[in-house]
């Protein structure tokens, strides 16, 4: 199982959404280098985050890429080394620090 990069409670505190199952992981478009958060939960994919605004889409449908626009794309795990990268693209705020 993949350790736990994002911490719950400082997304939550900003986004002011998910449900209390609601499980989170970065994750990144296999096309191109762009970071989303993931709630494994509700299977909402959060794409800016400045708004912490969800992308349109479920991920079981197939919306573009928000950072390509590629129609076709999958989402691959993101792991720790990524965090650097992930922390730039602006989720540095809920990188988890107790993995
Ligand atoms: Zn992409």
């Amino acid at each position: 199982m993949a350790s736990r990069l994002v911490n719950k409670l400082a997304f939550e505190q900003r986004s002011r959404a998910g449900c209390s199952n609601s499980s989170y992981v970065f994750v990144r478009c296999s096309a191109c280098s762009f970071y989303y958060v993931y709630d494994e939960e509700l299977e909402e994919l959060y794409f800016d985050p400045a708004k912490l605004t969800k992308w349109s889409a479920s991920i079981s449908q197939s919306a573009p890429c928000a950072g390509c626009g590629a129609a076709s794309w999958k989402l691959i795990a993101a792991t720790e080394v990524e965090l650097p990268a992930i922390a730039t693209a602006g989720w540095y705020f809920c990188i988890s620090t107790t993995r």
